[in-house]
């Protein structure tokens, strides 16, 4: 700003005479929280003029430096009085907003947020009086308190000192000063400060409070007598998550909640089933005493156990839904919104109708870093679920971990959340009303910002690890503090008795009928109820084989109009060039004109299963256009960046068609889908990873979720996960989906894995995969040079037919009885041995497609092999090193497949630590010899 403009503003404004270093510490205070400073003295700086058309705020240094030559320009610019209101004449004025902004924003640093009061608080002298130039001489001097949103303009120092203590330095240590959206700050502070973030509760609230307590204790007691020894990760330290819990899903459905899908670990588990979602405490001491439900395959222990129920609230029911949940801590989060996100979609309403509620623990929510790809995914157009209300179990130690110095290196586990700018609320879980407010702030901040929001319930751990561990072997001092510290449920009903809300005899019945409950083995939630909430019904996939019969014939009129339909996209539309031949070719493949190439047949897939009314759902890095430039499922307007997705476009009834590129994670994005395809069966959810072997990323999803998930706990899933595979001299990293990964977690029906070769083969495939009432998990290893592979086109006729071949026999014309070798094999390396043996000219190799490995398809493939049964001669062809691809792992099945009495031998990679070699020419000679090995009969 220019001097002059500067000094004309100054003395013509109602500013001239005020104190120069004042004013610039209120400008300070205002930059940092407008609502800091009092009204006048905002709208003064919000009329600031700009600098060159800038705002001030971008600027304000040099604001300073004028403020500060203003004040050296002699006494008539120094004066006293003028227009300045009284309340801010004096310049301790400016030392009490920054008093109110100091504890705003390292007030939680100073509260009483461990109840075994072992932290080491630093001491924060941003919070001390003197700091700020004040001392409690100043106690009865009146100052206007600014934004302080105790429903006052002014109070003495001495009331706002204490208030502020109160409000931030009591049993709730709030963290939101890190949000930069000052409505969201703004709102946060109303709802804090009004109370001094102590409301009022009613005595039926606190009374509901202590029932809660009860129960989370008497629980845990009762088990550790009946089946003393026995594993039950108590919740004991942590027990007002019980009240928690059931004040949130009241609250949820006094809003209009309808769902709650709640993930979380071993710790408290069997606690939470019990007392907050209803499972019949006989049920669970039938477990405990071995006993099991045979209907469920292998089943799972106790303690990760999912379960569902509906609870009654002042809004209706809400249906719960507890995720089943391996051992891997954090890795249920994205499954849960994966969840959430398939309700959200069904309900197709506000998606406050749904609640994620993850429960963390404190080690794990810091140290995994999955929690971090929930946290990036959280407001992303394809994994956004209306925010995620984040509970910690913070027992401050993880197994025999202490926090300190090995578990992290931030001050809170918590700090991970402020990457999306979530407000975290520490809470002393000791003060269970203190536990109640947070959670209704949070529950009301979710709901109304649609972001995430975390609940820090600081704890601790009364026993071990589980219950057989000895704690203090690791933990000494905070064992001893432990032993001598009272459970929350008396600390509570003492605070009750000399409330005068309760008698102690009371308090004492609540006990005895809790006990007396568990005895009699019935329900102990009030609020539970049958299930009528939820909103998908199974049982149409239920009880279904694999060859179970499917009609997945479509007509070539309808092939033809699905065709026209998505190569259709609106007319000022300016394809990129290359798109644009792409799109011509198709339609092209329509006409006849051209044979149907992968990209064409894969969308014509989907678009016949919109057409059906299915939804369909595809994630993937880069699933939009395909990594490999096949797909272009979405089109991306040349003029103006717009997009467009011809599979919206299909028919007025048709299913939802959603396409996302994801965030850049494996793990989450993956177990997000499994989450969504475990919640949603009428809905084709498809993950694509970028490159098949990036599937190593998401190793957990597939072994604990999604090979064994129906065995483990009789969770149906349908999801497809497309992996492209194969050998093209791009290296290590790029050339394998680790096929025989998947393969060696083959069994019990659990899941399919194809290797589909034509697009006619993809087309029926992921027809059949919806189309059949069945919901399994379909692995496929799918192209990336087939994908243009000039030999690896269809017919629409062949689409037409309907029917995914799990085996193809020959296709040239080669006579059974002149066949001296049959050569079985998968995927891409049949094109290369098809087209050398027709080089070759030779007329004694039969070629076998095994399109479809697990589950192995012997009754197929015998009609096959009946033609050859006079082969003695049999070899697999693999492009992947021996140890890995199919060799190993399916060669039981191969050698079921052929005739009695026949060899079979193995053309291939030779064993190899990397999945592929480095160098190209390396690669084409290895290609050329398995080839040729394959193909000369010794
Ligand atoms: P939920 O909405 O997840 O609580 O599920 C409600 C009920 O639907 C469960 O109790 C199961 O009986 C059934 N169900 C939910 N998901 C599946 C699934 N993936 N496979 C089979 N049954 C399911």
């Amino acid at each position: 700003m220019q001097e002059s403009v500067m000094k004309a503003w100054w003395d013509s404004s109602h500013m001239a005479g005020a104190n120069a270093a004042y004013v610039e510490e209120l400008y300070e205070a205002y930059l940092e929280d407008s609502q800091s400073v009092s009204e006048p003295w905002r709208q003064v700086f919000d009329n600031l003029p700009k600098v060159d058309g800038v705002e001030l705020e971008t600027n304000h240094s040099s604001v300073k430096e004028q403020f500060r030559k203003l004040a050296s320009l002699g006494p008539a610019a120094r004066m006293s009085g003028g227009a300045a209101s009284e309340a801010v004449s004096d310049e301790r004025q400016v030392k009490v907003l920054q008093l109110i902004n100091a504890f705003r924003f390292r007030g939680h640093q100073h509260a009483n947020l461990d109840p075994l009061g072992l932290w080491k608080q630093a001491r924060v002298r941003d919070l001390e009086l003197s700091h700020h130039s004040l001392s409690e001489k100043d106690f009865d001097t009146v100052f206007n308190v600014g934004s302080y949103a105790i429903g006052k303009d002014s109070m003495s120092l001495g009331d706002l000192y204490k208030s502020l203590n109160r409000t931030y330095c009591g049993s709730i240590g709030a963290e939101y000063m890190h949000i930069t959206d000052t409505e969201q700050k703004r709102w946060l502070q109303q709802k804090i400060e009004s109370v001094e973030a102590r409301p009022e509760f009613s005595s039926d609230e606190k009374r509901s409070i202590l029932k809660g307590l009860v129960a989370a204790d008497g629980m845990e007691k009762y088990l550790s007598s009946k089946f003393p020894g026995a594993k039950r990760f108590s919740l004991e330290g942590g027990d007002s998550l019980i009240p928690m819990l059931k004040g949130l899903i009241t609250e949820a459905g006094a809003a209009g909640t309808k769902e709650c899908v709640i993930g979380m670990a071993h710790r408290g588990r069997l606690n939470v089933l019990v007392n907050v979602l209803g499972k019949n405490p006989s049920v669970l001491f039938d477990e405990f005493s071995g006993k099991h439900d045979e209907s469920l395959g292998s089943g799972d222990v106790k303690y990760h156990a999912g379960f569902s129920s509906d609870f009654a609230t002042p809004g209706g029911n809400v249906h719960l839904a507890l995720a089943f949940n391996p051992s891997h801590l954090e890795i249920v989060n994205p499954v849960v919104m994966g969840s959430v996100r398939a309700r959200i979609a069904r309900r197709s309403d506000d998606n406050n109708r749904v609640l994620p509620i993850t429960i963390h623990g404190d080690a794990a929510i810091a140290g995994q870093g999955v929690v971090q790809e929930t946290f990036n995914m959280s407001q992303t157009r394809g994994f956004a679920v209306g925010g995620t209300v984040r509970i910690v179990i913070n027992n401050q130690v993880g197994f025999t971990t202490s926090k300190i110095a090995d578990a992290r290196s931030t001050q809170y586990c918590t700090d991970i959340a402020k990457m999306v700018q979530a407000p975290i609320f520490h809470v002393n879980a000791d003060d269970p009303e203190a536990v109640q407010f947070v959670t209704k702030l949070a529950l009301e901040y979710r709901n109304k910002f649609k972001k995430d929001v975390v609940i820090d319930l600081v704890c601790y751990r009364r026993h071990g690890h589980n219950e057989a561990d000895e704690p203090n072997a690791t933990q000494p001092l905070m064992y001893q503090k432990i032993k001598k510290h009272p459970v929350t449920r008396e600390i509570y009903t003492d605070q009750l008795v000399a409330e005068g809300v309760l008698e102690e005899r009371e308090a004492k019945k609540y006990l005895e009928d809790y006990r007396n409950a568990l005895d009699h083995g019935a329900c102990v939630v009030e609020e539970w109820r049958p299930m009528t909430e939820h909103s998908v019904d199974w049982s149409p996939y239920m009880g279904h084989d694999w060859d179970t019969d499917y009609d997945g014939k479509i007509s070539l009129d309808k092939l033809k109009e699905l065709g026209e339909k998505i190569t259709t996209y609106p007319e000022d539309y300016k394809l990129n060039s290359r798109v644009n031949k792409l799109y011509q070719d198709r339609k092209s493949m329509i006409t006849g004109d051209k044979k149907l190439d992968w990209g064409m047949a894969e969308n014509l897939a989907y678009a016949s299963i919109v057409q059906l009314g299915h939804d369909i759902r595809i994630t993937g890095q880069d699933s939009g256009r395909g990594t490999f430039f096949h797909r272009h499922a979405v089109l991306h307007n040349q003029g103006d960046g717009g997009v467009h997705i011809p599979l919206q476009h299909i028919s007025e009834e048709q299913g939802e068609m959603e396409i996302y590129d994801s965030v850049l994670s494996e793990a989450a994005v993956m177990a997000f889908e499994y989450g969504f395809a475990t919640a949603e069966p009428n809905c084709l959810t498809i993950w694509e990873a970028q490159f098949g072997d990036f599937a190593n990323g998401a190793q957990v999803v597939f072994d604990q979720f999604l090979s064994s998930g129906e065995a483990k706990w009789g969770r149906l899933c349908g999801l497809t996960v497309l992996l492209p595979h194969g050998y093209e001299g791009q290296g290590p990293e790029h050339s394998s989906a680790r096929l025989e990964r998947f393969l060696q977690m083959c069994a019990d029906h659990n899941w399919q894995v194809c290797v589909p070769s034509t697009p006619a083969q993809v087309f029926n495939m992921l027809r059949r995969q919806m189309i059949r009432p069945m919901r399994k998990p379909l692995i496929v290893m799918s192209p990336k040079s087939l994908l243009r592979h000039a030999m690896a086109t269809s017919t629409l006729e062949e689409l037409a037919e309907g029917k995914f071949h799990n085996v193809i026999g020959e296709i040239d014309d080669i006579a059974p009885e002149n066949v001296k070798r049959v050569v079985m094999c998968s995927g891409k390396v049949y094109y290369d041995l098809l087209d050398q043996r027709r080089k070759n000219e030779q007329t004694d190799i039969a070629l076998i497609r095994l399109e479809q490995l697990y589950p192995f398809p012997q009754e197929e493939c015998a009609k096959i092999v009946a033609q050859y049964s006079h082969v003695k001669d049999w070899v697999w062809c693999q492009e992947e090193p021996q140890n890995q691809g199919a060799w190993y792992c399916s060669q039981h099945h191969f050698w079921q497949a052929i005739p009695d009495g026949a060899k079979l031998t193995y053309a291939g990679r030779e064993a190899s630590s990397s999945p592929a070699v480095g160098y190209v020419s390396v690669h084409n000679q290895q290609q050329k010899a398995l080839v040729e090995d394959a193909l000369t009969i010794k």
